[in-house]
């Protein structure tokens, strides 16, 4: 029997996550501290996939509002995500952790094409898989990408890691009297139109019944706590 309350984990990880303080390209000592992280995890025997963004490169809604074709911007922004994921791995081999990109969008030179039976196998041997260009399909989130993910590898939650400590009533780095919530139901996120992920992406952890944790990724030791069970930030579930 597994120890963990978590044994099998999607971690969603924003591409503002790596961008740091300049909130634009890619900080190498930010992606180095997360991988850290990470690797702890790891070595503790957590099976662990990553879908990253890409918004610290490129983001497809906002280019298509200033004229660009939107699924064109779209491929772009998953574009993105790839080169997320190949920074990622980077810093985790250099963890001593075994991991794969595997990429939604064929381009073999560069990462293993996503086929699910092989993504478990990688889980199953310890390998993380990182998880590159969302869906492959334009107008999709990676938010979205990754609940797909986590359903197909049978993860048993999502990690949303981010720069805040939870869901908050309102944007706390705007407004110093936000409220956290500790918990919250799937119908009181749509309802409320809190920021959590995209609305599809909601739906879907709601229809398929899969808990969402939203933690402080910049708080050291926040990942391995959520995994072993505690409340760190707002869990989101039925
Ligand atoms: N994207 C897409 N389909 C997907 C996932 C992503 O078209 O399945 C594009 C979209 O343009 C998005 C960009 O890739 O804006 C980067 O992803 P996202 O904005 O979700 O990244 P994050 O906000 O997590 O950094």
């Amino acid at each position: 029997m597994s120890t963990f309350h978590y044994p099998r984990v999607l971690l969603k990880l924003s591409g503002e996550a790596l961008a740091g303080e300049q909130r634009f390209g890619i900080d190498p000592e930010i992606v180095r501290s997360i991988s850290r992280e990470l690797a702890e995890i790891a070595a503790l025997g957590v099976q662990m996939a990553i879908v990253i963004g890409g918004g610290n490169i490129f983001r497809g809604i906002s280019s298509s509002a200033t004229g660009m074709d939107r699924s064109s911007a779209d491929y772009m922004g998953m574009l993105a995500t790839v080169m997320n994921a190949l920074a990622v791995q980077d810093a985790l081999e250099k963890e001593n952790i075994p991991t794969r990109v595997m990429s939604a969008i064929t381009m073999r030179e560069v990462a293993e094409p996503y086929i699910r039976r092989r993504a478990i196998r990688h889980l199953e041997k310890g390998r993380v898989i990182i998880c590159a260009a969302g869906t492959g399909i334009p107008y999709f989130t990676t938010d979205t990408a990754a609940v797909i993910r986590a359903l197909e590898l049978k993860a048993n939650a999502i990690l949303k890691a981010t720069r805040v400590n939870g869901v908050y009533d309102r944007d706390p780095e705007k407004d110093a009297n936000a409220t956290m919530y500790q918990s919250l139901s799937y119908i009181e996120v749509l309802q409320k139109k809190l920021r959590v992920m995209d609305s599809a992406a909601i739906s879907l952890c709601m229809d398929n019944n899969l808990p969402i944790e939203v933690f402080n990724l910049f708080c050291k030791g926040n990942i391995k706590r959520v995994v072993l069970g505690e409340t760190v930030g707002t869990r989101v579930q039925g």
